[in-house]
């Protein structure tokens, strides 16, 4: 047997395929896909509408299992892991931010980002309020904690679920669409606070469907038929790099 690779991929995919079945059809929604990913990329995964992006989100993310292939998160085997450990792993190393927010309505904001300290195991000596306090703060948003999300604006609901993904302080940002509810102006702080976010060290993965958003990332894959159709360093994918060319203020060079 070769000896352990020292320094595995943070996440590696290997074969990853997802079949649905909806009545009598079967639905191929990722086929086949390898992938590594390195400690601290930045990466924006585009593709048309059914392509699979979501669904990789979701693998990704341990929020749901592949049909076949493998997983290996920080070189642990994923695809081999039991419910329990599964969301142990998924709660101390990943947040996960949605497009439509998910935020519970009538619940003030700092309690919505204290949520997923209810199933950790409590690390530390801080109360979840202070934990909570602290994540709404990295993100600008201490002034709001007891608004409910109702009262806040979508670039602020945004933020909150971000603060909710920082919450357990993970080093992995999964992000589906996380700017597709929002205006250019909302899209354009929200970046921002995920280029901050990279810059301290967060490795992170975020769908778009938009070229000027996947510009922020180090690197682009597209997808199409549930497979990874290219895969290039966001100057080497034509659309990005004509992007970052012409708005240098709004991307990292
Ligand atoms: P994208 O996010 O790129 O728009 P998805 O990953 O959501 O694409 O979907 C990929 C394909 O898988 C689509 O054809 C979609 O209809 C199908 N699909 C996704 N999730 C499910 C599901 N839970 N049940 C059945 N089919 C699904
Ligand atoms: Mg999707």
């Amino acid at each position: 047997m070769p000896p352990p690779d020292p320094d595995p991929p943070l996440l590696q995919l290997r074969g990853i395929t997802r079949v649905f079945h909806v009545g009598t059809e079967t639905v191929r929604a990722l086929d086949g896909v390898d992938l590594d990913v390195a400690r601290g990329e930045y990466v924006a995964i585009m593709g048309s509408s059914g392509s699979g992006k979501s669904t990789m989100m979701n693998l990704l993310g341990c929020l749901d299992a592949p049909t076949a292939g493998t997983y290996h998160l920080g070189g642990e085997a994923v695809s081999s892991m039991s419910g329990g450990s599964l969301a142990d792993l998924r709660n101390a190393r990943i947040g996960f931010i949605f497009q439509a927010f998910e935020l519970m309505p009538r619940t003030a904001a700092w309690k919505n980002v204290a949520l997923p300290l209810m199933y950790a195991e409590h690390r530390g000596s801080q109360s979840p309020r202070v934990r909570a306090m602290a994540a709404l703060d990295k993100v600008g948003l201490s002034d709001r904690a007891s608004h409910h999300p109702s009262q806040l604006s979508g670039g602020q609901k945004q933020r909150v679920a971000i603060a909710r993904a920082l919450v357990n302080d993970p080093k992995i940002l999964f992000a589906d669409e996380p700017t597709g509810n929002l205006d250019s102006r909302t899209t354009t702080e929200i970046l921002a606070l995920f280029r901050q976010l990279h810059r301290a060290g967060h490795t992170i993965v975020m769908v778009t469907h938009e070229s000027d958003v996947a510009a922020n990332a180090s690197r682009v894959i597209r997808m199409s038929d549930g497979k990874i159709a290219s895969d290039l360093s966001t100057d080497d994918d034509p659309v990005t790099a004509a992007f970052r060319q012409s708005h240098p203020a709004e991307t990292p060079s």
